[in-house]
């Protein structure tokens, strides 16, 4: 048979399969269908084609159902955005414990990488700093934060669950652990490579620094220094502080404290949009001014959807708090994925890819955006549209004019169920 006889053929096969005839039959004919390079779905999955046999990690796959069997929408080669904390390297010290998500573990995640951390009652992160700047989310517990700005004004305060901070790169702050069992909070850093392990630590800068010169610059003796640690502190068990107005007093003498500047508590403000099927709260510098790195509190309600949008200036990173829900990513030249989330896990989406996410559980599904730059910005695939003329619209989509003048003129965030 000659090349152009067999392209003929298939051809011509294509052309059956997708004939309305063809479909119809397609479960007593899928041989011939997957010959024609159609795909044949089936509600349940039974067709020979969409069989999968062992083995599976059945664990996994019942956690991730869009990736076992992909929606018909979803095509093409997506670079993976998911990530869990889950499978990450814990290091446990006596004081608590951490690990992180960065570029090394989620490849796409070129601008922002992400820690947990947990530290027990009185248990301390040593005072340190890092190039990039630091949003935090307390998820559980109460802790000290402390910091020292570029004017040497002193910054002591304590946040709860559901309190942000935010360190700008280089302002040195630790973090403390109070009663009664401590806490656990998330940090998202504007740089991918980000690695919690190599921070600039004080007892390690101290530790290579020569005693006679320690001993100039504070005039004292350089025997002063002779008990700074010789291993690493980094995270460390301590007793529980003072009294939060004592250590701000005494932290702040001479120079003065700046005991508000570096933390936003989310429970104090209005949702920036409710609808009935649930909230955003946007945190970035027009109401928390200190921060270069802003961010959005979701809450979606069962069957809630955050609608179709895209963020035209920087990637976003997400961090799901509770509940689950599933998320499609579209990129151009026809590819699109969706993942699945879930408590624990890291989503990445980058600049102007469009998404939605959609809460497929039975509880409220939690999550934050957070994004490397200061001012948050999105832009809605309803808000295009209805500001667009509709004429135009109906050209590419062919829905009619009544459906596009009845498209909410305002941004809507959040649908209404
Ligand atoms: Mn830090
Ligand atoms: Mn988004």
């Amino acid at each position: 048979m000659s090349k152009s006889n067999n392209s003929a053929a298939v051809t011509r096969r294509h052309f059956l399969s997708v004939s309305g005839a063809a479909l119809a039959a397609a479960s007593a004919v899928p041989l011939a269908a997957q010959q024609a390079n159609q795909q044949i779905r089936s509600s349940d999955h039974h067709l020979p084609n969409e069989q999968q046999p062992g083995p599976n990690n059945t664990v996994n796959d019942s956690l991730n159902p869009d990736s076992v069997w992909p929606s018909e929408t979803d095509n093409g080669t997506m670079l993976p955005f998911k990530y869990s904390f889950d499978l990450s390297h814990k290091e446990i010290d006596s004081g608590g414990w951490t690990r992180q998500v960065t570029v090394r573990d989620l490849a796409i995640s070129k601008t922002m990488a992400g820690v947990e951390m947990r530290l027990t009652a009185g248990g301390i992160r040593e005072l340190h700093w890092h190039v990039s700047g630091e949003w935090a989310y307390m998820i559980y517990g109460s802790a000290r934060i402390t910091a020292v700005d570029s004017d040497g004004k002193s910054f002591v305060n304590d946040v709860k669950a559901g309190d942000l901070w935010l360190f700008p790169g280089g302002v040195p702050h630790s973090i403390q652990g109070l009663g009664p069992n401590g806490c656990k909070f998330l940090l998202v850093f504007n740089q991918g490579d980000f690695d919690e392990f190599s921070t600039f630590l004080l007892s390690d800068w101290f530790k290579h620094t020569p005693k006679e010169v320690l001993a100039k610059n504070f005039g004292v003796p350089a025997s002063t220094f002779d008990n700074i640690p010789k291993e690493k502190l980094y995270i460390f068990q301590s007793d529980l502080p003072r009294p939060l107005a004592e250590e701000q007093q005494q932290a702040g003498m001479g120079t003065g404290t700046i005991d508000e500047k570096f933390i936003f508590r989310p429970g104090d403000m209005k949702p920036s949009k409710v609808t009935a099927g649930g909230e955003v709260k946007i945190i970035d510098n027009k109401n928390f001014p200190v921060t270069d790195i802003a961010a959005a509190i979701v809450r979606l309600k069962p069957g809630g959807l955050r609608e179709l949008h895209w963020h035209p200036m920087s990637d976003e990173w997400q961090y799901y708090v509770s509940g689950k829900g599933r998320m499609t990513v579209f990129d151009s030249g026809s590819k699109a994925r969706t993942m699945d989330f879930q408590a624990g896990d890291v989503g990445y989406i980058q600049v102007s890819r469009p998404h939605y996410i959609e809460n497929t559980g039975d509880e409220d599904l939690l999550f934050l955006e957070v994004f490397p730059i200061g001012t948050y910005q999105d832009i809605s695939a309803a808000e295009w549209l209805a500001h667009t003329p509709t004429r135009l619209v109906d050209e590419h989509l062919r829905t009619g004019d009544d459906f596009l003048k009845k498209i909410p003129k305002n941004e809507t965030v959040v649908m209404p169920l």
